[in-house]
């Protein structure tokens, strides 16, 4: 999960269109225009577990409306998450952290430790204290990438088989930037680094904590967005 900036585009504008009108006819939210907002908004990618390669996504609230019109059709709570990761949120977890105001990244510590499979284990540290948002933001993301049913943890496992691959790209970059032999060969990875570091990225907040933990890579921290 990362910080996510919630613009004012021209396709948020017909999906802010679209709720008010659906509010009034009391019809679904579920719109064409809705949907491809929210894709441009959130770089198609779940917010919660950061996936962009799952199969199926749904519109989520990020705080559950439960009969409150004012929430169901609210743009500033509507979120672009995947099916595995909407299904495990549900309407439990709150207060939870909303990552289109808040800096995620700064709040939590997002690590991978370990190789191979079995001693792979995934981090979620708190950087503050005392903050239930961010406590149930860490539990939330724990279920979502270790799972809580049978099914569940079968498709955690598929997302952290995507995450590892994602990193493991991202590491051989790195690598090839710390080995360039000349300017041109650490430009060319420096281009794949700054993509990698982009919002749009898949499991950016695990990236960039690869950099900011790793101070040997400092001079790539400036790839990194400001928030
Ligand atoms: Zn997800």
């Amino acid at each position: 999960m990362i910080k996510i900036e919630r613009k004012d585009t021209i396709k948020a504008q017909l999906a802010i269109t679209d709720l008010h009108n659906a509010r009034e006819s009391g019809k679904t939210y579920n719109t064409e225009n809705v949907n491809a907002a929210l894709i441009e908004a959130f770089h198609g990618k779940c917010y919660i577990c950061e996936n962009k390669a799952a199969t199926s996504y749904q519109i989520e609230h990020l705080i559950p409306y439960r009969g409150n019109q004012n929430l169901k059709y609210d743009w500033q709570n509507l979120f672009w998450s995947c099916a595995h990761c909407n299904n495990i949120k549900l309407d439990k977890y709150e207060p939870i952290l909303d990552c289109t105001k808040e800096n995620v990244e700064k709040l939590i510590a997002f690590r991978k430790k370990g190789y191979f499979g079995t001693d792979e284990i995934l981090e979620f540290i708190p950087l503050v204290e005392d903050n239930e948002a961010v406590e149930n933001t860490i539990a939330l993301l724990e279920d979502a990438y270790y799972g809580t049913t049978p099914q569940k943890k079968f498709e955690a496992r598929v997302i952290r088989k995507e995450l590892r691959r994602e990193l493991s790209e991202f590491k051989e970059y790195v690598r090839e930037y710390q080995e360039a032999e000349n300017e041109e060969e650490k430009e060319d990875a420096e281009i794949l680094i700054k993509k990698e570091l982009k919002d749009s990225s898949a499991f950016t907040a695990f990236k960039r904590w690869l950099i900011w933990d790793n101070g040997i890579y400092s001079e790539l921290e400036k790839y990194i967005p400001e928030n």
